[in-house]
This record gives C-alpha cells, structure tokens and sequence, in this order.
C-alpha cells in the first residue's frame, strides 16, 4: 500500500507506554497465544477467546503466494494506522454525504481509534495483550493492539500492509454499522433470540462489515490510486484467515457451524470481494437473503 507521506487521521489515541521498547513475544509465551479476533462487537455474549499456538497450523490453508511483505515497522506503526483511519474518514464521509443512509445523516461522525499495547480498558469490557481488534458501539473506538499485526503474518499467514488495512477497514465498518443503525437493531434483535439464531444474525453482521472493507479499498484506490502489487491478495488472504472454520480448526476444535460468529474463510474472502467489484454499499445486503445462500 502507498502510504507514506499521506495525509493521517487525528482520530488516533495512543495508549502505548514504553514507545520505542519493543515487546517480544506476549504473555504466554509463543506455544500459547490466546488471541480474540476479528472483531468482537458483542464481547458480552459471544464467546471470543481462541486458543491458537499452533505453529506453522495455518500453512496449507491459503494458497497462492504472498507477493510482498512490506509490513510496516513498530516506529512507523502509528503514522500506518493513521494513514489508514483518514482513507476510511475520506470514503465513508463521502458515502454518507452522497445520502446512503437516511436514518444516519449526511454527516460521517468519525471513530477513534485506539492504540494500545498489553492491556487497556473498554466500555465493552477490559482489552488483554491476547485481544483481537475490535470495536466497542458504547463509546464509538476501535480498539488495536498492533502485536495482533504479528500474529496475523505468522500465525495466520496473512502478511503485509494491505492485511493490516482491512482490519481497520472492516472495524470502521463497524463504526459505520453503529451509525446507520444496523448494529443497535441487531442487538435488540438478538434478545429475543437463540444463541444459534443470534450466531447467524451476528455472521450477517460480520460479512456486511467484510464486504463495506471491500468497498473502502474499491473507492480509495478508484481515488488515490493506493495499491500496490500484491495489496489485494494480502486483503482478501487475511478476510480468509479469521474464518471461523479455519480458526476453529486451528484451535483443535471441532468445526461446529452453529458457532459460527463470523462466517467461513470462504465467505468471509467472497463478501470482501464483492463490495469490491462493486464498489457500492448496496451489494452488501447479507441480511435479506436466507441464511444458507450468504
Ligand atoms: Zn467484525
């Protein structure tokens, strides 16, 4: 991704002590690395921590190679991100002013994203070195921890800027999904419903978020010509690797479709990809159509 020297969010809160003091390793040592990932919007009630540590488990399960490995470095770590958030402020402001969604407004009111490294707390509740991404509809923040970055290029075999950037993209989503009221209906929504039914109705949330990630890198590439080669298959790559099947496995659990929070690999990379080609939030209805077909 071209990145550096670009315009940067202020949207950024930096929790991190210790700039500069590289931190090796996590809590539990490499063979267990308990991480929550992708996104865990609903920290209350959906189960979120997956046992990972299994090295090299991952190999084998994306094909195809990983044309660059340009990963941002820690010290350029914050400007990365905060090329990133300015990118999403640029195209969703501009979606919103284009009167996408009615109930929203034609103003995009910006998330903050925050920066932490270990521990931090959250409206949603209190954020580990072992927390994924994820983003908190109380108080509007994503919330990253960039050692989760070294996880998804080792563990996950999903290296590279480009995969880095779809993980803000697709938390943002979330942003989005707060703002035009997708995220408090589904929370009411689920209530009244089964775990099961509450599973696939926080999937179709999930995917919507994978496809709008793809209409975010259609239009800023459409607008600042942004990628470079390999970009999109380090996206697509990662919206594969948090998979819920894929993750499952990897944790040595049985692959159980009723648990499914996210959708398969398969799915995941497929949603990316349509909002991509489309370029349109309107592909990404994942909430008409009947559950089986996403
Ligand atoms: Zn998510």
């Amino acid at each position: 991704m071209r990145w550096r020297g670009r315009r940067t969010s202020s949207n950024i809160e930096d929790r991190r002590t210790g700039r500069g003091a590289r931190r090796v390793g996590g809590v539990g040592g490499v063979g267990a690395i308990l991480v929550v990932l992708a996104s865990l919007f609903f920290p209350e009630a959906v189960p979120v921590l997956r046992m990972l540590g299994l090295d090299g488990a991952g190999g084998g399960l994306v094909q195809g190679p990983v044309q660059t490995l340009d990963e941002p470095r820690r010290d350029d770590q914050t400007q990365f991100v905060s090329v990133v958030l300015a990118d999403t402020e640029t195209i969703w402001s501009e979606i919103f002013a284009a009167g996408a969604f009615e109930r929203a407004g034609n103003r995009y009111d910006p998330a903050v994203l925050v920066l932490f490294e270990g521990g931090t707390t959250s409206p949603c509740g209190n954020a580990s070195a072992q927390s994924g991404p994820f983003y908190c509809p109380a108080d509007g923040k994503i919330y990253i921890d960039p050692a989760f970055y070294e996880v998804m290029a080792t563990k996950l075999k999903a290296p590279g800027d480009f995969a880095q950037a779809y993980v803000i993209a697709h938390e943002v989503a979330h942003h989005v999904q707060n703002l035009n009221g997708v995220l408090p209906a589904v929370q009411r929504r689920r209530a009244s419903l089964s775990s099961v039914e509450g599973n696939r109705l926080t999937v179709r949330v999930e995917l919507q978020a994978d496809c709008y990630s793809g209409v975010w890198a259609r239009r800023i590439e459409e607008r600042e010509r942004v990628l470079e080669e390999g970009d999109l298959n380090e996206a697509l790559r990662a919206a594969y690797s948090v998979g819920d099947d894929i993750l499952m496995r990897m944790s040595g659990r049985r692959v159980d479709e009723t648990k499914f929070t996210h959708g398969t690999a398969e799915q995941r990379a497929r949603w990316f990809k349509i909002g991509l080609q489309s370029g349109d939030i309107r592909a990404c209805d994942t909430f008409s159509q009947p559950y089986q077909q996403l």
